[in-house]
C-alpha cells in the first residue's frame, strides 16, 4: 500500500505546534497542564497533541467572552460586524489549502469533501451571515398600555444579542459544525466559547487565529479544547453562559439540557438522525441509485442527515439494491489526502467497533448482507460500505443511529403506502428524509407525512446557507442556517415610552 501524500510545510508546522487554549485573544496553557493526542484516522497515527482544558479554563474563557461582549464588541456597528465576517470568508479562501489538509487529517474525510467545505460551503456560509447584521430589526407595535391613547405612547422592540454563547460541536464535520455557530453568533453581536470535539480540535484552533486576523476583537471567540465530560460539562453548566448551542448525540443532548437548568440558560440542540429515503417505482433510477448511495455513504455514514433507511417499491427493488451495491463495491477506500480516494476511514477504532456491532446484529436478526460488512486489512480505521436487504422495522440496525456506512433496505408495494409513511416516522429521530418519484402529488403527499426538519424530493440532504435546518422530535430543538438560524442568538426587548 502506498503511503498517503505528505501534507504541506505549513500544515506540518501547524501540527507540530504545542497547541494551547485560545482565551481572550491569547494562546494560554491549560491550567492543570494536561494534554491529549490527536490522531489521523486514515493511518491511526498520532499527528498532534492538544491542550485538555477543564472547568478552570472554561471559567477564564467565559470571563474573557463576557468582557468582550460588554466591552469592545458591543461598540461595533452592524456594518462593522458585517465586514469582519466577510473578511473571515476571504481568509478561509486564502488559507484554503492548509484548512483542507487539516480537516482531512483530523477527521479522515476524502479530499473532495474537504475541498467543497473549505472552498465553497464555508465562505458562502460566512458571506450569507455577513449580510445579516444590517438587517436585524425590531418592530414598532400599535400598543396601548395602561389606557394610553394613540400619540401618547411609542412601543417598539429591540433585537439584542443573547450574550455569551457556549458552542459544543461533534467530530463528524468539524469545520461546518463550528461555522454554523460562529457565523450567527458574530452576526448578532454575541461572544463565544467553543469546545470542539476532542477527536477533531485542529481546524477550530486555526479558525481562532483567522478570526483575530479578520478583526474580531480579543475575547469574542475563545477556543477551549478538551473532553466532553470535563470542559464540555463545565461550559454547559456555567452560570456565566447565556446560551448553549450544541451539536452531537441525542444522549449527550439530554445531559446538556440537565446541565443548563442551573441558570436556565437557553439551549439549542442539533442531534442524531435516522433518515428515510423513499423510492417509488416511477423514479428516475439513474438518479436514485447514485443519490441513495451518496445519501448513506457520504462522510462514511458519519452524517446526521445520512439516509440510512431505504424504502424501495418492490417493482424496482432488485435493480436499485444491485445498483447501490455495485457503487459500494467499487468505491475506492483510501487516505483522504490521496485524491483517488472516494471513501475514507471512520473516526476511531471505537467507532469502528460500534459499527461492526450493528452489522453483526443485522446478520443475527436475519438481514441479507448484500455487500461490505467488514473492515479491510489496512492501517487506519476503515470499514466497507455495507448494504443490508430484507430488513424490517424491528431490527437493531434499522431502529438505531449507527453513524457508519450501513444501509438498511426494505421494500413496499402499492398497498403499503400508509405503512411506509408510518415507519418513516417510527424512530425517535426527525432530522432529514427524501422522496424519489416523478409524480408531484405523491411527492408532496409524502413530504407532508414525513415528520422531520428537512425533506427533499429527488435529492437528499439539500444543504444551503439560506435553508433552515434542524430536527423534530428527539433530533433537536431549534433551527440553524438561514434567517431562522439567527433566532437562537437574539432576544427581544419590548420597550414602551410614554410621552
Ligand atoms: P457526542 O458524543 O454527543 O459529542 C458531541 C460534543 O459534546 C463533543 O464535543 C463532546 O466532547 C461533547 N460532550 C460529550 N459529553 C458531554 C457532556 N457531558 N457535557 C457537555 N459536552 C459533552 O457526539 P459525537 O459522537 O461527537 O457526534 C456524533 C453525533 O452527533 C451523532 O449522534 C450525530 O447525529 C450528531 N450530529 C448531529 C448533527 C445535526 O446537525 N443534527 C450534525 C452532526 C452530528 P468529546 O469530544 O470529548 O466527547
Ligand atoms: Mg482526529
Amino acid at each position: 500500500m502506498t503511503p498517503p501524500p505528505s501534507p504541506s510545510t505549513a500544515t506540518r508546522a501547524f501540527l507540530a505546534r504545542p497547541h494551547a487554549l485560545y482565551i481572550g485573544g491569547r494562546w494560554v496553557a491549560p491550567l492543570a497542564g494536561r494534554r491529549f493526542d490527536v490522531f489521523d484516522p486514515g493511518t491511526g497515527e498520532r499527528i498532534a497533541t492538544a491542550a485538555a482544558g477543564d472547568a478552570a479554563d472554561i471559567d477564564a474563557a467565559v470571563a474573557a467572552a463576557r468582557a468582550a461582549f460588554t466591552g469592545p464588541w458591543s461598540k461595533f456597528t452592524a456594518g462593522e460586524r458585517s465586514r469582519v465576517i466577510w473578511k473571515l470568508a476571504d481568509l478561509i479562501e486564502q488559507h484554503a489549502a492548509e484548512l483542507i489538509e487539516l480537516e482531512v487529517l483530523d477527521n479522515g474525510q476524502p479530499l473532495a469533501v474537504a475541498q467543497h467545505v473549505v472552498r465553497n460551503l464555508a465562505p458562502e456560509f460566512f458571506r450569507y451571515y455577513a449580510g445579516w447584521p444590517t438587517k436585524i430589526e425590531g418592530a414598532t407595535i400599535p400598543a396601548a398600555p395602561q389606557g394610553r391613547r394613540p400619540g401618547e405612547v411609542l412601543s417598539f422592540t429591540l433585537r439584542e444579542p443573547i450574550g455569551v454563547v457556549g458552542a459544543i460541536t461533534p467530530w463528524n464535520a468539524p469545520l461546518p459544525m463550528l461555522m454554523v455557530k460562529l457565523a450567527p453568533a458574530l452576526a448578532t453581536g454575541c461572544t463565544l466559547v467553543l469546545k470542539p470535539a476532542e477527536l477533531t480540535p485542529l481546524t477550530a484552533l486555526r479558525m481562532a487565529e483567522l478570526c483575530s486576523e479578520a478583526g474580531v476583537p480579543d475575547g469574542v471567540v475563545n477556543v477551549v479544547t478538551g473532553f466532553g465530560e470535563t470542559a464540555g460539562a463545565a461550559l454547559a453548566a456555567h452560570p456565566g453562559v447565556d446560551k448553549i448551542a450544541f451539536t452531537g448525540s441525542t444522549e449527550v443532548g439530554r445531559l446538556i439540557v440537565k446541565a443548563a437548568t442551573g441558570n436556565l440558560k437557553k439551549v439549542s440542540l442539533e442531534l442524531g438522525g435516522k433518515s428515510p429515503v423513499i423510492v417509488f417505482d416511477d423514479a428516475v433510477l439513474e438518479q436514485v441509485i447514485p443519490g441513495a448511495a451518496r445519501a448513506c455513504f457520504f462522510l462514511q455514514g458519519q452524517n446526521c442527515m445520512a439516509g440510512t433507511r431505504l424504502y424501495v417499491h418492490e417493482k424496482v427493488h432488485d435493480q436499485v439494491v444491485e445498483g447501490i451495491a455495485t457503487i459500494a463495491r467499487s468505491m475506492q477506500l483510501g487516505h483522504g489526502l490521496d485524491p483517488a480516494s472516494q471513501f475514507g476511514p471512520l473516526i476511531s477504532a471505537e467507532q469502528r467497533e460500534r459499527v461492526r456491532g450493528y452489522v453483526e446484529a443485522g446478520r443475527r436478526e436475519g438481514g441479507e448482507l448484500v455487500c461490505g460488512g467488514s473492515a479491510p486489512a489496512r492501517p487506519g480505521w476503515f470499514f466497507q460500505p455495507t448494504v443490508f436487504a430484507r430488513m424490517s422495522a424491528d431490527m437493531t440496525p434499522v431502529k438505531n443511529e449507527i453513524f457508519g456506512p450501513v444501509l438498511c433496505v426494505q421494500s413496499f408495494g402499492d398497498d403499503d403506502l400508509e405503512r411506509v409513511a408510518r415507519e418513516a416516522n417510527a424512530t425517535i429521530y426527525g432530522l432529514s428524509g427524501s422522496v424519489w418519484t416523478r409524480d408531484i402529488g405523491r411527492a408532496l403527499g409524502m413530504v407532508r407525512r414525513i415528520d422531520s426538519g428537512q425533506v427533499s424530493v429527488n435529492m437528499h440532504a439539500a444543504v444551503d446557507p439560506a435553508m433552515p435546518f434542524g430536527g423534530n422530535r428527539q433530533s433537536g430543538w431549534g433551527r440553524e442556517f438561514g434567517k431562522e438560524g439567527l433566532e437562537p442568538y437574539l432576544k427581544t426587548k419590548g420597550v414602551s415610552v410614554a410621552w
